[in-house]
């Protein structure tokens, strides 16, 4: 389970390419490949869009 890939898409507005890297470069900086943009990897991000918020789930109590 140590060896799970992070997707994250390159913030360059014209570039906005899907990168896959290690877990191992959470919180480093990773080159993107396709247009040499520096991308920091988020530390912890369960969906693939760093964008979305997601909320914690609630309690049901009626
Ligand atoms: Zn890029």
């Amino acid at each position: 389970m140590a060896t799970g890939l992070v997707r994250l898409i390159c913030p360059n507005l014209l570039c906005r390419s899907m990168l896959s890297v290690s877990e191992s470069m959470r919180g480093k900086e990773v080159i993107c490949k396709a247009c040499g943009n520096r991308v920091v990897v988020p530390l912890k991000s369960k969906e693939s869009n760093p964008l979305a918020v997601v909320p914690p789930k609630e309690e049901k109590s009626s």
